[in-house]
């Protein structure tokens, strides 16, 4: 049933309600043909007065199902198809009432029927076309009936039905033209409403010097990814990152240099980041990075640093300036509280800055009761390869 629904709406929710519009508009055309059917049966139409009608109503009603449905509505600037829709109603109705005789009236219902349809598809101004091209499409029939059957039309009462239909369809399209205008206000505020929400997603989440993921936001991630690992098996590893000497980049060249060096790095190290790894602003010049799937290993995730500071060798910022940072590096074990993995990985970037800086220490997890530090390794290395 599912499967079947999806084929004849398709998937996309926004798609499923045009088409389920279209769908609705066209039970209306089925429950007509069957009471054209019922007029002709009982000798009220003539066969040949409603077979073109029926002709003409089915032969746009599956044109717009398919324009709808395949999207080639959209192409042509109109997705629902609601107005040509609407206009299409329209003149099928004035049809009836040209055609079916002395209970002509009865049909001028259905034109409020597709007023209220149109409040919930069209836009203000469409609303108005359709209530002006209806009123002066039924002033066209109505003259047309008066001259070519003067026998059977009264032209006064004809007279007399449009001066109530000028009357009353001017009311309802005001009516409409009110609903579709607080449709479009709503549909503004639904807009602004989910911008106002990105916005406030953004502010909550990013970091605003640096466009990166922010502490907070930082942590739920990790959260999320000690779950994940729960069920995975699978390992992850991060990076305590903290920028070396930068005290001296805002003591020399000022601030604003300071926030385009931090900007600098973020930008750099973005680039070289893969889809599944995270970096994060952890405060003031420190960031924190988080390598996932596929398991990076320690070895992997020391690969991964070491192109960034191959990167950031390539970097030079104002007068001179260069960047380059000190690094701990550690694992994350299944079930291991965050703050431990944490501390350790703080460890290391002690252990990095106290050996020199611009290298990464890595620190391993206890196999025992005690953790311990191992530096990089082919030490000693020259300052500029190190890890
Ligand atoms: P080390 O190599 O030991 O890490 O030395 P350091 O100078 O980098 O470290 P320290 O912690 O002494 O200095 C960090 C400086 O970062 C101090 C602080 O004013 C500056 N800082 C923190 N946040 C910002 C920021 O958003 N913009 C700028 N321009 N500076 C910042
Ligand atoms: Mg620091
Ligand atoms: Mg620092």
């Amino acid at each position: 049933m599912r499967k079947l629904g999806n084929l004849i709406l398709g998937v996309e929710p926004k798609l499923r309600a045009r088409v389920g519009m279209t769908l609705l508009a066209m039970w209306g055309y089925v429950a007509c043909t069957g009471l054209l059917i019922y007029l002709v049966q009982i000798g009220m139409v003539p066969p040949r007065t409603a077979m073109p009608l029926v002709a003409f109503m089915w032969t746009g009603v599956p044109v717009f199902y398919v324009l709808v449905r395949t999207g080639l509505s959209r192409r042509l600037g109109s997705p629902g198809m609601d107005l040509p829709q609407c206009l299409f109603a329209m003149a099928s109705i004035l049809i009836a009432y040209v055609i079916i005789g002395p209970e002509r009236n009865t049909v001028l219902l259905l034109i409020a029927l597709v007023m209220v349809f149109g409040m919930i598809t069209l836009t203000p101004r469409q609303v108005r076309i359709m209530g002006i091209c209806t009123l002066a499409c039924l002033g066209a029939a109505m003259v047309w009936l008066a001259l070519h059957e003067p026998g059977r039309v009264d032209a006064r009462v004809e007279i007399i039905k449009f001066v109530l239909a000028a009357c009353t369809l001017p009311v309802i399209s005001a009516v409409a033209t009110h609903v579709a205008k607080l449709r479009t206000r709503l549909l503004d505020q639904k807009h602004e409403l989910k911008h106002a929400l990105s916005m406030l997603h953004e502010v909550a989440t990013r970091d605003e010097l640096t466009g990166l993921h922010n502490r907070r936001h930082m942590m739920q991630l990790m959260e999320q990814q000690t779950k994940r690992q729960l069920r995975s098996g699978e390992g992850f590893c991060l990076a305590l990152i903290d920028l070396d000497h930068f005290k001296q980049v805002n003591d020399h060249f000022g601030h604003q240099v300071g926030d385009l060096v931090l900007k600098t790095f973020a930008q750099t190290i973005g680039k070289e980041l893969r889809q599944t790894d995270v970096l994060a602003r952890w405060g003031g010049e420190e960031f924190l990075l988080m390598l996932t799937a596929p398991d990076p290993g320690l070895e992997g995730a020391q690969a991964s640093l070491a192109r960034f500071q191959a990167a950031l060798r390539q970097v030079v910022i104002g007068n001179g300036v260069r960047i380059t940072f000190s690094a701990g590096l550690t694992e994350h074990p299944p079930g291991e509280p965050l703050h431990e993995t944490l501390e350790r990985a703080d460890r290391g970037l002690y252990k990095a800055k106290e050996q020199g800086r611009n290298r990464v220490e890595w620190v391993r997890v206890a196999t025992t009761d005690q953790s311990h530090v191992s530096r990089s390794p082919g030490t000693p290395l020259a300052q500029d390869d190190q890890v």
